[in-house]
């Protein structure tokens, strides 16, 4: 019923009334301005299904995926980049639901904001640099990461299942394809539920 372009915002309406924080870091991601106040080790999954449709969206520090956040330069950071994004832009290696749920992938989006790093905070780095030397505190507010910047993945799976009613847990591969995660954030948004699970490498089971 929904066109893809129509669904997404609608779900996230949806969401943001359950995790208001979440709305507010998506609308920075899509600004591409600064960096992301993000934890490496921690992603988190904003599971929304209604009606037949499930959406699963995944916010990971680029560092549990790539092991780095810069723009990759190198052949082997390119190679890792391009094995990575391939991996995403697949549901399954990520998600497996049930079979007798009968879903399908309809719409997958992989987007990352590491290309954009670079240059902008270079020179923001060196502002802070300048005036704030003696500033501790500010230091470590911006610098906790080594590279001086964070770079970001979203990811978005839309199914559409025949038989939702038979969906009530998902396993993913997460920890097996990135084991340098330690915690997956769940917020789970459902017809009849509504809740917050943690995942610890390394269970794979979201159950509701
Ligand atoms: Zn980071």
């Amino acid at each position: 019923m929904f066109t893809n372009r129509f669904y997404s915002p609608f779900l996230l309406l949806g969401l943001s009334s359950i995790c208001t924080s979440v709305f507010a870091e998506q609308a920075h991601q899509h600004e591409f301005i600064q960096h992301e106040a993000h934890v490496h080790g921690l992603v988190t999954f904003n599971i929304v299904q209604d009606g037949n449709e499930l959406l699963v969206e995944i916010n990971s520090p680029g560092n549990d995926v790539l092991g780095f956040e810069h723009q990759p330069k190198s052949d082997e950071d390119q190679k890792r980049y391009q094995q990575v994004t391939h991996l995403l832009k697949q549901p399954e290696s990520i998600l497996h639901l049930p079979e007798n749920a009968q879903c399908k992938a309809e719409y997958v989006s992989v987007k990352d904001n590491i290309a954009q790093t670079k240059e902008a905070h270079h020179d923001h780095d060196h502002d802070h640099d300048h005036d704030h030397d003696h500033d501790h505190d500010h230091d470590h507010d911006h610098d906790h990461d080594h590279d001086h910047q964070h770079g970001t993945f979203t990811l978005e799976y839309h199914f559409q299942c025949n038989n939702i009613q038979q969906l009530s847990s998902i396993s993913t591969q997460w920890f097996t394809q990135f084991p340098s995660t330690q915690t997956i954030d769940i917020n789970l948004l459902t017809d009849a539920n509504q809740q917050h699970i943690e995942l610890k490498n390394p269970s794979n089971t979201i159950q509701w």
